[in-house]
């Protein structure tokens, strides 16, 4: 099964991703974690992406791409996988559907987490993230059961660097010009389902199980 996640910054994407990684046992593909190990590591390309990371911009479509299909591309993507976070163009799309086709196949759906602006400023105000495993928190709705500490790894959670408030209206920008408009061009492939990403995410998951089985 191949799954893509669309929604605003802050919608919840990558939550529901990784719940449905674990469930349906495909890989979580996120690009977002992808820039940010490379940052963290020091890489060329991490050193890149900040620039248009730390501004609310995006990487350029050149430099995602690649790193997006090299990643499918491996062993263990071969059952299908859950996307977060990319294709966020429509020419992202348009390469990720050229190379699908090539191979002769498809995305199955592009499930698209609803949450309105008013709501994400505060949710990614009390985001927390480790950068050493990809876990994500929020200090009221979804606390880790030691304050500032990675549940899974132990390590020290951050508020990235992107997510304080000035940052997050230039991304809620630049998801309304760039990554929205492809609500319509997976609706027209007939793939797009729409879930209310403002309950619990528990409930956001159930709506999602109930497309996907
Ligand atoms: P969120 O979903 O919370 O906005 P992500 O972790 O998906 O955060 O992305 C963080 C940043 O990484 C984005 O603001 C952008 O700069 C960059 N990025 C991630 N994925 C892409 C992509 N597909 N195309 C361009 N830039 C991307
Ligand atoms: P995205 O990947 O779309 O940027 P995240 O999954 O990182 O979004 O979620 C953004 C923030 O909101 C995180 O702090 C996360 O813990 C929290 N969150 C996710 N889903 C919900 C939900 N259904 N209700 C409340 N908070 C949520
Ligand atoms: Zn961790």
């Amino acid at each position: 099964m191949k799954i893509i996640m669309l929604g605003a910054p802050g919608a919840g994407k990558g939550t529901q991703a990784k719940m449905i990684a674990e469930k349906y046992q495909i890989p979580h593909v996120s690009t977002g974690d992808i820039f940010r190990a490379n940052i963290k590591n020091g890489t060329e390309l991490g050193m890149e992406a900040k620039k248009y990371m730390d501004q609310g911009l995006l990487v350029p479509d050149e430099l995602t791409v690649k790193i997006l299909l090299d990643r499918v591309a491996q062993e263990d993507c071969k059952n299908g996988y859950v996307l977060d976070g990319f294709p966020r163009t429509i020419p992202q799309a348009e390469v990720l559907d050229k190379a699908l086709t090539e191979l002769g196949e498809k995305i199955d759906y592009a499930i698209n987490v609803d949450v309105p602006d008013e709501n994400i400023v505060k949710r990614m105000s009390g985001r927390r993230a480790c950068l050493s495993c990809g876990a994500t928190y929020h200090i009221e709705h979804i606390p880790p059961r030691q304050e500032g500490v990675c549940d899974g790894c132990g390590q020290s959670l951050v508020l990235r660097d992107d997510d304080k408030p000035e940052t997050v209206q230039n991304r809620l920008k630049v998801y309304h010009d760039q990554t929205q408009p492809l609500i319509d061009f997976y609706t027209a492939k007939g793939v797009l389902r729409t879930v209310d990403g403002t309950v619990d995410m528990k409930d956001v998951f159930e709506a999602i199980v109930s497309i996907l089985s």
